[in-house]
């Protein structure tokens, strides 16, 4: 298999003051291809260490792309340093200065001298249009190596590499890497990753857990000669994997909760409605950010206090007064409120105390209550975060709230379209 390096040029990038997102879309492009990236550098403007940093580069590489140092002033030594590594020599390419006249002339500005230094190309490389500004990119291959030099802004740099660098590595591109995740709720990644510990030892496909905003997630890897094949390698892990963690596991490559619930509300014919507290709108925000949701999507409410608990949903007074509104008893009262007055097949509600403090004896923040209420079932639960984060509480409610709708339309079978 390949290997390639890829090393960032600019002393911008080793101050801090902008982010080497170069490196982290040639990564994934490279990976996607099946060539490996074992070593990833940063260098200054500086021709010494940079020309050290490309000798290295190529004496444990098949391949060295270098983003930034195109530009036309005298800190942009990147061609003429990689050149001089390779034994290439500069010359002046008419078409590129043409290109780089013609963009000037298309700004209606004029072209200053500086930019004609971007006209030189290796003379025995290959020359990559710059379809988005002055500096062309270029390509040498050499003494079974291979040295791709690429103009630095990111909306140059990235179109140029998939429209022509692709193709130029082309006879590098060995197996395909493909992806697969697993998204979970409820277990937490330890207890998750216990439960497949065994899996998480395999090679092809390989098994990470991973954790993000109260839930835990799996990805499988699989490296095969192309996407079908590693897609068969996935496959029975995956399913393996779903089998264990049952009712846990919201969803396979669904990308995030709020997608799976509203694709499973479609698919189902099931409409929603949602009664907030302590998410002032965080579920039905979630909801509304899927595509298609108004064909699921009802109606919203926020009742913050007490009192339009009462007035809009209909809770009781009495609920309120003795078991306080973060409570299964208001969560389930708030929950037949929106349903009954949005006459939606399922009424979600949250209440719950998002901190920093919580206003009831005995309650901590992080104490959440989710419940749904539908023609033929009324469910509570109740989630202690642990966690003092205003933040982390309001989404990690909205979650278990879209999760518990997700668990019950998954029971159902199609309703609206058979009746
Ligand atoms: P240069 O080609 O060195 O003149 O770079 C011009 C601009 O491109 C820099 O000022 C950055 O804004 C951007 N840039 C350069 N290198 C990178 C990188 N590795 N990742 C993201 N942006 C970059
Ligand atoms: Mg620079």
């Amino acid at each position: 298999m390949a290997v390639c390096e890829i090393i960032s040029v600019g002393t911008e990038i080793l101050l801090g003051n902008i982010l080497d997102t170069n490196s982290r879309f040639l990564s994934r492009e490279l990976a996607a291809m099946g060539i490996s990236v074992f070593h990833r550098t940063t260098v200054g403007d500086n021709k010494e260490r940079l020309a050290q940093a490309v000798r290295t580069a190529l004496s444990r590489s098949d391949i060295v792309i270098a983003t930034g140092g195109l530009g036309p002033t005298a800190d942009d030594i990147t061609k003429e340093t990689c050149c001089e590594v390779m034994g290439s020599r500069l010359v002046f390419d008419e078409e590129a200065a043409a290109r780089i006249r013609g963009y000037f002339s298309g700004q209606k500005r004029t072209m200053p001298e500086s930019n004609f230094k971007q006209a030189y190309v290796p003379e025995d490389g290959v020359v990559f249009t710059n379809e988005n500004g002055t500096a062309p990119g270029a390509g040498i291959k050499k003494n079974g190596k291979c040295l791709v030099v690429l103009p630095g802004p990111p909306f140059e740099m990235e179109p140029m590499f998939l429209k022509y660098v692709k193709p130029f590595l082309r006879e590098y591109s060995g197996s395909v890497l493909v992806s697969s995740e697993i998204y979970t709720m409820g277990l937490g990644e330890s207890a998750m990753a216990e439960a497949v510990s065994d899996l998480l030892e395999l090679e092809n496909p390989t098994v990470a857990p991973y954790c993000r905003m109260g839930e835990a997630f799996l990805r499988l890897t699989a490296m095969a000669e192309n996407e079908e094949r590693a897609r068969e390698l996935i496959k029975p892990v995956s399913d393996e994997i779903v089998r264990r963690l049952g009712n846990s596991v919201y969803g396979v490559d669904c990308g995030n909760i709020e997608t799976r619930t509203v694709n499973l509300l479609k698919e189902k014919g099931l409409t929603l409605a949602t009664a907030e507290s302590c998410t002032a709108g965080l579920v039905a925000k979630r909801i509304t950010d899927i595509p298609g949701a108004s064909t699921v999507f009802k109606h919203g409410v926020i009742t913050y206090a007490n009192e339009v608990k009462v007035k809009v949903l209909g809770v009781d007074p009495g609920t309120l007064a003795a078991h306080g509104a973060v409570s299964e008893e208001t969560a389930l009262e708030m929950a037949a409120g929106i349903r009954r007055i949005s006459g939606a097949d399922i009424g979600v509600s949250v209440t719950g105390f998002a901190g920093p403090d919580a206003d009831e004896e005995g309650k901590k923040p992080g104490l959440i209550y989710t419940a749904i209420d539908t023609a033929d079932t009324r469910i509570c639960k109740k989630t202690e975060t642990g966690r003092n984060d205003r933040n982390y509480n309001r989404f990690v409610s909205a979650s278990r709230a879209l999760n518990l709708v997700r668990e019950y339309a998954e029971k159902r079978g199609r309703t609206n379209e058979e009746q």
